[in-house]
């Protein structure tokens, strides 16, 4: 068992709902250990600019329900650079901080990493992004609240859609990945998804909704805004010529998906995993990216998460074209 006296923690990239509830089980679990928490605020940014708060327990009442970040995130393009790293290294060593835990995603991992060789203190990462894009973990903090904002607010379209008989391309968050749109479409009962890792025929999409539109009231297809043939917008311009005589409409949700309460399961998957990654640094591991797998709270080389790419299961797309019209 290491003894700790002070860890520094960052949230970091794009904000998630549920980081919060993380920041606050890391502190709980450290302040109730006499291991003190410097949390840097706006990412590495705050690291290198060396503005930070050390936690107390009354920073981290009332947060649990709280969407975004008490923390701040930024993006640090200086984090990228030699002379920036060299403040941050700077600043960390002053504060004799024994550990470093970052709540994020894959750009956050790829700082960390480096952090962990130039300056040789042990690093753990904590997956908080909406996208669940992320390898090795089956969720990261904060997907599962983002489907449930989309699946909400496809209900209400939802609405609009059916009393217009109109087709509706709604388009969710996701440049690289489709796991919003996916899952999003499977769980608002979306006619199909465009996702980034397939390839979409706009003929054959056109030629497809002629045929599950007619006598439907209305028609949802939800477009990943890092589809291939464009986004939500596009794609419905570009069927249009197809579909003469039907309403069209498109809806781009944009950052709603990321902002509101967590959900219940992203505060428990949240509190977990902030308890665990101090949990490790205790056994003295270091340079490990905590993940949700089968059930389980576990761990994973930093290195190899970053190296691979998780995507959604295609077999997804095959469920909704079995429930098509
Ligand atoms: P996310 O963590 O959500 O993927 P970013 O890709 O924006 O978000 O990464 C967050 C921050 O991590 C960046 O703004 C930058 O400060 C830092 N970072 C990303 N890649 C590297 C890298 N290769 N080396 C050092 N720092 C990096």
């Amino acid at each position: 068992m290491i003894i700790m006296k002070k860890i520094a923690l960052i949230t970091s990239g794009g904000d998630a709902p549920g980081m919060n509830a993380c920041i606050r089980a890391i502190t709980k679990y450290c302040l109730n250990k006499k291991i003190k928490v410097i949390a840097f605020l706006d990412g590495y940014q705050g690291v290198i600019d060396n503005r930070y708060k050390a936690l107390l327990l009354e920073d981290v009442d009332n947060i649990i329900h709280r969407g975004g970040t008490i923390l701040g995130t930024s993006r640090s393009p200086e984090f990228k650079t030699k002379e920036g790293r060299v403040k941050a290294i700077e600043h960390l060593r002053k504060h004799e901080v024994d550990a470093f835990i970052c709540i994020g995603g894959d750009g956050t991992f790829a700082g960390a990493r480096v952090l962990s060789e130039e300056m040789n203190i042990p690093v753990i990462g904590i997956p908080g992004t909406i996208d669940n894009d992320i390898y090795g973990t089956d969720y990261t903090i904060g997907y599962g609240t983002a489907l449930n904002t989309v699946v909400e607010a496809v209900d209400k379209i939802r609405d609009t859609a059916s009393s217009h008989h109109r087709i509706f391309f709604v388009e969710v968050m996701g440049r690289d990945a489709g796991f919003i749109a996916l899952n999003g479409a499977i769980a608002s009962g979306a006619d199909t998804a465009l996702i980034p890792e397939e390839h979409t025929d706009v003929e054959e999409l056109a030629k497809h909704l002629k045929q599950s539109a007619k006598g439907r009231r209305g028609t949802i297809v939800i477009v990943a805004e890092g589809d291939d043939a464009g986004g939500a917008k596009e794609i419905m311009q570009k069927v249009a010529p197809y579909l003469k005589g039907y309403s069209l409409r498109h809806s781009v949700l944009g950052h709603i998906q990321r902002g509101g309460a967590p959900s219940a399961f992203d505060r428990m998957l949240a509190t977990q995993m902030g308890v665990f990654a101090v949990q490790l640094l205790e056994e003295g591991k270091r340079d490990l990216m905590v993940c949700f797998k089968n059930g389980r709270i576990t761990s994973l080389d930093i290195q190899e998460a970053m190296k691979k790419k998780h995507i959604p299961k295609l077999s997804k797309l095959e469920l909704l074209n079995q429930l098509q019209s």
